[in-house]
């Protein structure tokens, strides 16, 4: 008896969650289609996103997310951004042999600490992420014609290392055609890392901490947001710059290699190819809104600005190129840059932390610290009017008079 009246006293309890439960549900409920019961819970919590467009490309969810902004929240004093350069974990063609050992596990492990410790983690994503096939891009010269595809595997390794956001708008990224394109961007959604830069996605924005960045990529190849249109990357960074907090900006442009170690000022060419004037659209970009932008294209080190109070990176270098890459000299810098802002985008300071590939590849700390030497005589002969100075840390500060 005793036990049928537990029973009792159990059944009728569930009858009670179970009835409150769904009358919740049913009271946030608006539409019909649902029956309230059966809807997943994240489905109460997030509006439908691929409804509500309005003419300037808002979700309900962006929208939404705006207005949160605006009206209550707890603004962050400063905010960290890392960028780094080019990213190639790896390439099974034209040969597996250009694979790095163990998975690559061990390709990112030294720098991941310093990596996962900013606001946003940025870095150019130099290849195609793609396990097979693809249509692999034509080649004029075979002995300059490098093309990259590395599979799905060795992606994963970049949301480990603490990546956040990644360019796509780079000289490789149409190496396997569209297939290769759509996979990459298929592989980094997946991975949730934000990404931009090819046509088909041209800049992204995303939330973190409760701060809104906006992103966008650029680059002098086809398939890519164009580092040429001025007037047409002007647009997009205004237009992020107008719903976003801080807006960062990346580009591939510039020559290469170690004779092209300095920011020139003009338009430049490199076998044949205009590379862009990257002073110009740096400097146009800022004025238009960008807040931190991080250049990369030079596999080589070149000076950082403070534009306008807002940070300029004209070429990270290389970054973590395993194997088909020329890791010598000036080739071999691998800096990760930290750069703090207050909440709007204003720099505050910068850190340079010093790290070096050598060959094959993969970042490591370099205990000379060459980077940071390097960095100091290309500011000191590029920017004299800086009012920023770099010390033997890797500090870079306002100059105090
Ligand atoms: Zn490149």
């Amino acid at each position: 008896m005793h036990l049928n009246k537990y029973l009792f006293i159990f059944l009728t309890s569930t009858v009670i969650i179970t009835g409150c439960k769904v009358s919740r549900l049913q009271t946030k409920s608006t539409g019909t289609t649902h029956p309230a019961d059966t809807r997943p819970q994240a489905d109460l919590i997030k509006p439908q996103d691929t409804l509500f467009i309005t003419s300037r490309g808002d979700t309900l969810t962006s929208l939404d997310e705006e207005i949160a902004i605006g009206i209550h929240r707890l603004m962050k004093d400063t905010l960290s951004i890392i960028g780094v350069g080019d990213i190639m974990l790896g390439t099974n063609f034209p040969k597996p042999d250009y694979l790095p050992p163990d998975s690559g596990r061990f390709l990112l492990s030294g720098a991941r600490p310093f990596l996962v410790d900013a606001d946003v983690t940025f870095g150019n994503l130099e290849g195609v992420i793609l396990n097979d096939g693809g249509t692999p891009k034509n080649c004029k010269n075979p002995d300059l014609c490098y093309l990259f595809r590395s599979p799905e595997y060795l992606a994963v390794h970049l949301k480990q290392a603490g990546f956040d956001v990644l360019s796509t708008a780079n000289n490789h990224a149409g190496d396997f055609g569209d297939i290769g394109r759509q996979n990459t961007m298929r592989v980094l959604d997946s991975l949730e890392i934000y990404h931009a830069g090819l046509q088909a996605k041209p800049y992204e924005t995303f939330i973190i901490d409760g701060m809104k960045y906006g992103f966008a990529a650029f680059a002098p190849n086809s398939g890519t947001m164009s580092i040429h249109d001025h007037e047409a990357a002007i647009e997009i960074v205004s237009h992020l710059d107008s719903i976003s907090d801080v807006v960062i900006v990346s580009f591939h442009g510039g020559a290469e290699g170690k004779k092209y170690q300095h920011v020139t000022r003009k338009t430049e060419t490199f076998y044949g190819e205009n590379r862009g004037n990257v002073y110009q659209f740096s400097h146009d970009l800022v004025d238009a809104g960008a807040d931190v932008i991080f250049g990369h294209g030079p596999h080589v080190l070149r000076a950082v600005e403070v534009y306008n109070n807002r940070f300029i990176a004209y070429s990270l270098g290389n970054f973590c190129t395993y194997a088909r890459f020329n890791l010598k000299g000036p080739n071999s810098l691998a800096p990760i840059v930290k750069v703090f802002t207050k909440a709007d985008g204003q720099f505050l300071h910068a850190r340079i932390f010093p790290f070096i590939q050598l060959s094959p590849g993969g970042p490591q700390i370099d205990k000379n610290k060459k980077a940071i030497s390097k960095l100091r005589e290309l500011m000191t002969a590029d920017f004299p009017e800086n009012r920023i100075v770099l010390d033997d840390q890797g500090f870079i500060r306002y100059v105090t008079q």
